[in-house]
């Protein structure tokens, strides 16, 4: 079985140029440039004018519900979905229950993925106000890092205590592990609550989410996830930057030795403005912005200010995305249509 892909943008080991791709019996057998077509004869030929050709995507940031929520997923099916999607990697999180925060909890979805995953995986360690002492047992060549809500949200793992982020910083840059962040100030996001509650009721409407978890809420814990990450000299990689103003803080310049930022696709794809048409289905944590933050987000993806994109697909029931800011859940899957997301961003955005 002979199949050529022709006409693409073959993007590999840092080059992107047009060319031709010959697979064999399911294997690569040559990858040459557009100027020299193939002469051969081949079963099916695959034109890919327009899209760009590109290696198994690893997908860093994702949650596969197992264990303990497999009412909505679990990591055989959602590891389906990401191949089905053209993921061949993925990095979860651990906001599962029970949570990864211990090294058996931790050992258990390694044992559970080896079991059911149909891609390759790894899991992310979860920080909490009492564990920094673990960080020391984790094996820097197993995990990508260590995982740490500077925020609420599902499956509420928030770390608040001052003396417990300084030590997951200290402890994290001891251990040469990187530190991921969910940066959303947990005190700015309840005042808000308190005062749409007053106004709306007790679920107040979706438009009100970007209102609820603010920029003000992002900005003010990434800039404190980036102030301890340079005391410590711990590398931070901060998850799912959703506002144009948390970009300024990388001009400070010892910031762009230690700190990296991730873009998901809510935040690049949906506005605010959205909501009155998708409702709570694009509810998500941090909320989506406005028009002016996905453009400069976009603007940063592109000149590599915002060095990762991930999905952070979090599949609820569909009946726990009903209601407003307080009922419906946060997240949305993502990785079984990450290709197509992409492929439209490319046109839409650059
Ligand atoms: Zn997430």
């Amino acid at each position: 079985m002979r199949k050529l892909i022709h006409g693409g943008t073959i993007v590999n080991e840092g080059q992107s140029f047009s060319g031709a791709i010959v697979i064999e019996d399911n294997r690569i057998a040559a990858i040459m440039p557009e100027n020299e077509p193939p002469r051969s004869n081949f079963d099916e030929i695959i034109d890919a004018t327009g899209c760009f050709v590109i290696p198994g995507i690893i997908d860093t940031h994702v949650h596969f519900r197992e264990p303990g929520m497999e009412d909505k997923a679990n990591i055989e099916s959602e590891s389906r979905a990401a191949a089905y999607g053209g993921v061949t990697s993925f990095f979860e999180m651990p906001n599962t229950n029970p949570q990864t925060t211990t090294i058996d909890a931790l050992n258990d979805k390694f044992e559970r993925a080896k079991r059911s995953s149909h891609i390759n995986y790894s899991f992310f360690f979860g920080a909490t106000n009492a564990n920094s002492d673990t960080i020391t047992q984790l094996d820097k060549h197993l995990v990508p890092g260590v995982k740490l809500f500077m925020g609420a949200s599902t499956g509420n793992m928030l770390v608040d205590r001052r003396s417990a982020l300084e030590s997951i910083f200290a402890t994290a840059a001891a251990e040469g592990l990187p530190v991921m962040t969910h940066c959303e100030d947990s005190g700015i996001i309840n005042e808000n609550m308190k005062k749409a509650k007053a106004l709306y009721g007790d679920d107040p409407d979706i438009s009100h989410h970007y209102e609820i978890r603010s920029e003000k809420a992002c900005r003010e814990s990434s800039q404190l996830a980036v102030e301890l990450a340079l005391k410590h000299k711990t590398r931070l990689h901060i998850a799912h930057l959703s506002t144009a103003r948390e970009l300024d803080l990388l001009q400070q310049p010892p910031a762009r030795d230690f700190v990296t930022m991730e873009a998901v696709i809510a935040h690049l794809y949906f506005t605010n403005d959205d909501y009155a048409v998708k409702r709570a289905l694009i509810k998500c944590n941090p909320s989506v912005k406005t028009a002016h933050d996905r453009a400069e987000l976009r603007r940063a993806l592109a000149d590599g200010r915002i060095s990762t994109v991930s999905t952070d697909h979090a599949p609820h029931l569909l009946s726990q995305k009903q209601g407003g800011c307080a009922c419906a859940t946060s997240g949305m899957p993502w990785c079984n249509s990450l290709y197509r997301r992409c492929w439209n961003l490319s046109i839409t955005a650059f």
